[in-house]
């Protein structure tokens, strides 16, 4: 018998009729045979309702407090369902995050996994119970305060509980029958892609690639959990995402390309060409917990030199303000941002073994009159940061050029 963890996203439990079609498909994998823990979501709009209450409140909330909030939506959900498929015969129990032993770091809105206990799970599914597990929220098991796990984290959820009770796949149900080769809202001949491997899943899925959580996929690479990106809405084949040799397929030279909007630009200028200054100033935005992507630093000239980095549009506000002090700090010149940037990348495991990717990509740009700002690659990706108005054309004119 094996066990199966199957994930329904806000959109798959946003109404009452369609938490019934999600009980039927958890049915039919029961009747089949499996074991099945079932992690959900919020239903859809729901997270977004609640930050938008508390933000009327008080913008500067207490994280402690938005996670108490926040992690009712999904705690609603899951006995919506779990009752759902009682009334339809099954037996089932529903589950908070605590109640399955998610235990987490402290750091509320963004918490990290530290493990599953999960006994209640193995008891449960001895005695024949289908478990719904409320995706995104878990604990920490000092303070015994509830924590959430970033926004999507519910994918997180089903992969940690899928790794922790050595399921047999997890399942990611959403409103998408797969990952694509682009985003089809962008590029229509945009294809599913079959089977693609963890690495350059969770390169599509840091570069903006919105169907799965980057962390997910990472949890998914590290303890070797397949997962399985399938629609909730109509029945067909969905997107493998594996690390398992026997389906390994031809490697093409690229396998998605993705674009992120969610991007900003800084520039400080004037930085003395020191040892320590880069420290200095990277030391402090990481103190002040912002992500920084790309950084570029040009070669120094008359003593200075300009440091740029790219950021989340949705950090600039507050990354000012912390630049401002670190460069008066560092005594460099002058700061500059930048809101209307977008990246567009290119993923391909294939890239390992062909060369000339980087020229054709630079070359479809430059065809297609697009200026490129930073550049940023590794092994399996090439990034470009470009302006945020040319994106959706960049990307059509980098799937021309290498998938259709
Ligand atoms: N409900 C949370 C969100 O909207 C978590 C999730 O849906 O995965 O981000
Ligand atoms: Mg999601």
């Amino acid at each position: 018998m094996s066990l199966i963890v199957m994930k329904f996203g806000g959109t798959s439990v946003g109404s009452v009729d369609r938490i019934k079609n999600v009980a039927t498909l958890v049915a039919k994998k029961v009747d089949a045979g499996h074991k099945v823990i079932v992690v959900v979501s919020a239903m859809s709009g729901e997270t977004d309702r609640l930050i938008k209450l508390l933000n009327e409140i008080d913008e500067d909330y207490s994280h402690r407090e938005y996670d108490q909030l926040v992690s009712t939506g999904e705690s609603a959900s899951a006995p919506l369902l779990a009752q759902s498929l009682i009334s339809i015969g099954h037996k089932a129990k529903s589950f908070t995050g605590i109640q399955i032993g998610m235990q987490t770091d402290k750091s509320h809105s963004k918490a990290r996994i530290l493990g599953v206990t999960g006994e209640r799970l193995v008891k449960a599914l001895d005695e024949g119970f289908v478990c719904v597990v409320a995706g995104f929220q878990g604990f920490d098991p000092e303070s015994l305060d509830i924590t959430t796990l970033g926004r999507g984290g519910s994918d997180t959820t089903a992969v940690a509980v899928a790794a922790a009770l050595k399921a047999d796949c997890c399942e990611i149900y959403t409103d998408v029958d797969g990952v694509y080769t682009a985003d089809p809202r962008i590029v229509a001949n945009a294809k599913k892609i079959d089977v693609i491997s963890h690495e350059e899943m969770l390169e599509l899925a840091s570069l903006g690639a919105k169907v799965l959580q980057s962390r997910s996929v990472e949890l998914g690479m590290n303890f070797n959990v397949d997962i399985v990106v399938l629609s909730s809405l109509e029945d067909l084949p969905g997107t493998l995402v594996t690390s398992k040799e026997e389906n390994a397929v031809e490697k093409v030279m690229v396998t998605g390309v993705t674009s992120d909007k969610n991007q900003s630009k800084i520039t400080i200028s004037g930085v003395p060409d020191k040892p320590g200054r880069a420290s200095d100033i990277f030391t402090g935005l990481a103190e002040a917990n912002i992500n920084i992507d790309i950084i570029i630093q040009n070669t120094a000239r008359d003593g200075v030199a300009n440091i740029s980095f790219t950021l989340p549009k949705t950090d600039l506000v507050k990354s000012l303000a912390v630049c401002k002090e670190l460069a008066e700090k560092v005594g460099a010149i002058s700061i500059t941002s930048n809101e209307d940037i977008a990246k567009v990348s290119i993923v391909g495991v294939g890239m390992k073994s062909h060369s000339g990717v980087a020229a054709k990509m630079f070359n479809t740009l430059y065809k297609n009159d697009i200026n490129i700002d930073m550049i940023s690659t590794s092994e399996i990706k090439i990034s470009c940061v470009i302006e945020e108005k040319s994106t959706e054309r960049a990307v059509k004119a980098l799937h021309d050029t290498f998938i259709s």
